[in-house]
């Protein structure tokens, strides 16, 4: 690759995760000399509920990236339950996939590779005072730096950018060998958070919890969630139960000077969202158009159109999670109109625009909350 006995790129992208490996395809599409490093090593693995919305699906295809049923298993909706009620709500357009995570990550990487992107693994970056990247102990300069690096972004406490989080809770996830049982993402609601089942292939299903206290884990699912806890009776365990944090957080600028942040270190959403890949994929695709024009300001603004409504959705999810008493009634109230809960799962993804929802039927909606 020319530079790179300079150790120079056009763009450097530090952290190969979805949203550092999204960049790295987009920019190098769009014409780019782009360099990936991560400190990891592939594939990497991560506490995800392993659902790519519709939207998710639609932006790869965008960078090239083509996902099919091949890669995991195929979901045509959502579906938010409590012990008493279920409200379903099946795409407009398109279909969701359930994929491991470390099947995503090497899709991504074989990608990035055939576009001939070298991406340097086991590799710690940081910025030098001067703006040079030190990348395992040797110097590089870029026109672009990418912070790519999740939530707890070392490239955007360099550039400034730090803001405080909304809110935290804690996620785990695992899989279970079980033939999914219904075609769509399994959203289930109870007092302690939330637990969705995501179908990950024709004899597994993907378990991920939500919750505010770290002490909800796995071996009490069956407590928190006793109809999931019946499917999921009997079935084994296909991973172990791997965790993490899970941060709402909304930076006022996500670019400063020739650097631009990506993914979650670009600020973050609540993982019961589904959307934060999508959201990642999304901001490579503009992030591309961007640089292709040379002006992160581009960037700037587009990243704040895209982010709205998944930031809006999120802080709204997290509200509900905190207000049982709430969350049972909406979900009650949309299980008796699931036409008006596709409409706004079509919002959620970003498929309609929260406009489309007339004030009839939002009415209607309040009434049947009123009377549920
Ligand atoms: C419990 C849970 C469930 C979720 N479920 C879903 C879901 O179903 N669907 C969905 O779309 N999203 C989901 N998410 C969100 C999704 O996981 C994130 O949006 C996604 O991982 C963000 O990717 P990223 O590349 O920004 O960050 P990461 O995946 O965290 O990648 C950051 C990378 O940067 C590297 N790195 C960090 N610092 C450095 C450094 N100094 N030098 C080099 N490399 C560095 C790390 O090794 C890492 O590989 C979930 C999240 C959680 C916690």
């Amino acid at each position: 690759m020319q530079g790179f006995a300079n150790k120079n790129a056009d763009a450097f992208v530090v952290g190969a995760g979805p949203a550092g490996l999204a960049a790295a395809i987009s920019l190098r599409r769009a014409g780019l000399d782009v360099v990936v490093a991560d400190a990891a090593q592939p594939a990497i693995d991560k506490a995800c509920g392993e659902g790519l919305m519709p939207d998710a699906v639609a932006a790869l295809g965008d960078l090239g990236v083509h996902l099919g049923s091949g890669y995991g298993h195929l979901f045509q909706g959502v579906s938010f339950r409590t012990e008493h009620s279920a409200a379903t709500a099946h795409f407009a357009q398109g279909k969701g996939l359930g994929v491991r995570r470390t099947v995503l990550h090497n899709l991504l990487v074989e990608h990035a590779a055939t576009l001939g992107v070298p991406i340097l693994w086991n590799t710690r970056v940081d910025v030098m005072d001067h703006g040079k990247l030190n990348v395992n102990g040797a110097e590089w300069t870029s026109r672009w730096i990418i912070g790519a690096d999740g939530q707890r972004s070392k490239i955007r406490k360099f550039a400034q950018l730090e803001h405080p989080q909304l809110s935290q809770r804690y996620g785990f996830r695992q899989h279970f060998a079980v033939a999914p049982w219904t075609d769509c993402v399994e959203v289930y609601w109870a007092a302690e958070g939330q637990a969705y089942v995501t179908p990950t292939g024709d004899n597994e299903v993907c378990v991920a919890l939500v919750m505010e206290n770290k002490n909800n884990r796995m071996m009490r699912l069956g407590d928190m969630f006793p109809s999931l806890g019946a499917r999921l009776r009997g079935s084994e365990a296909n991973s172990v139960e791997r965790g993490a944090m899970t941060i709402c957080r909304r930076l006022p600028r996500v670019t400063r000077g020739s650097i631009a942040l990506i993914g979650e270190a670009a600020g973050s959403i609540d993982a019961v969202t589904g959307e934060g890949m999508a959201l990642a994929f999304k901001q490579a695709l503009v992030l591309g158009e961007a640089l292709t024009r040379g002006d992160l300001e581009i960037y700037e603004r587009k990243n704040r159109q895209i982010r709205r409504t998944p930031f809006a959705m999120s802080q709204l999810m997290v509200f509900l999670g905190r207000h049982p008493r709430l969350q049972s009634r909406i979900i009650q109230a949309c299980s008796q109109d699931n036409a008006l809960f596709s409409r706004l799962m079509d919002v959620h993804l970003g498929m309609r625009s929260p406009l489309s929802i007339s004030p009839a039927i939002l009415t209607s909606f309040g009434w049947n909350m009123v009377t549920a």
